[in-house]
């Protein structure tokens, strides 16, 4: 009888250790591979942060199943770069743009805050998980606290997420483990949620100048007519944009290396709200509005 216990117990406890044997290996491989291809890119800097394996340590960012562990920590070390570089500068604001390229903005006094412009946005917007968590967050969110000027930040932030995803591309198919359909199917998600990411921004963008111009033209003024801004904004708005371009002809051959086809990943919600933000970001009003921003 003591004997069976003794039996039963040691099943238990070599059950147990090699089940986390094998998740700590797999994760390993991730971790090394995860460094390696931030390390080969522009991003490298980001490093320093030592904060990669938060971001590769869940099944969320497990690159197994995508690039979306890769592209959220590439955004959320700008913030912590751009914070350090903005830090103690109240009228100024960083933005990184590339390993030997800071942009930077003179933040207008008496800015609005980005809440303001919620009773204006367009109704589709208004309960929609971006709108809640960049212009109503709650507590001192940048974005949301920081106006136009906040809003840049976490726009610039989502242009790098584009723009990592097609300086990777070719990493991404030399590699045996990221070049597999489960793989694909995760970069093309990721692929969609930039343009869609883009389409928000450009109506968060623009509905903020409308408001202005209604309520603070003063405000208004001053910021279409700085140069200074407006050159800044142009330069995000334009490698986003030109980023988004890229990807649309990296898809092509993408969508060809997922096996179980286009079903899985543009669900019939998924594409109504991409088609729904898209007409809106292409509306003339929101196209108008957005030009005041762009460099004359
Ligand atoms: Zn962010």
């Amino acid at each position: 009888m003591i004997k069976k216990i003794f039996l039963i117990a040691s099943c238990v406890v070599y059950a147990t250790l090699r089940c986390i044997a094998q998740s700590s290996s797999s994760f390993d491989k991730e971790y090394v591979l995860a460094k390696e291809i931030i390390g080969a890119s522009r991003f490298k800097v980001f490093l320093n942060y030592n904060n990669l394996k938060i971001f590769i340590g869940t099944a969320y960012g497990n690159i197994q199943y995508g690039p979306k562990g890769l592209v959220t920590f590439i955004h959320e070390s700008s913030h912590i770069y751009d914070n350090i570089k903005s830090a103690g500068m109240r009228d100024m604001r960083y933005y990184w743009s590339d390993s030997n390229q800071l942009l930077e903005v003179r933040v207008t006094p008496n800015y609005i805050t980005s809440d303001s412009i919620a009773s204006i946005l367009p109704d589709y917007v208004t309960n929609k998980p971006l709108t809640q968590t960049y212009i109503l967050c709650k507590g001192d969110c940048l974005s949301r606290s920081y106006g136009i000027f906040g809003l840049l930040e976490e726009f610039n932030a989502y242009s790098l997420e584009a723009r990592s995803l097609v300086d990777m591309f070719g990493f991404f198919e030399t590699c045996s483990y990221t070049n597999r359909p489960t793989f694909w199917e995760g970069y093309l998600k990721s692929t969609y949620d930039s343009w869609i990411n883009f389409y928000y921004f450009n109506i968060f963008f623009s509905t903020y100048l409308k408001y202005a111009s209604m309520q603070r033209r003063g405000f208004y003024n001053s910021l279409v007519n700085d140069g200074h801004f407006t050159n800044t904004f142009s330069q995000i708005y334009n490698k986003y944009n030109e980023a988004l371009t890229a990807l649309d002809s990296i898809n092509r051959k993408v969508r060809v290396k997922v096996s179980s086809g286009n079903k899985k990943i543009y669900s019939y919600p998924f594409m109504e709200d991409y088609n729904s933000i898209r007409a809106l970001a292409e509306d003339n009003e929101t196209k108008l509005y957005l030009s005041m921003l762009l460099k004359k």
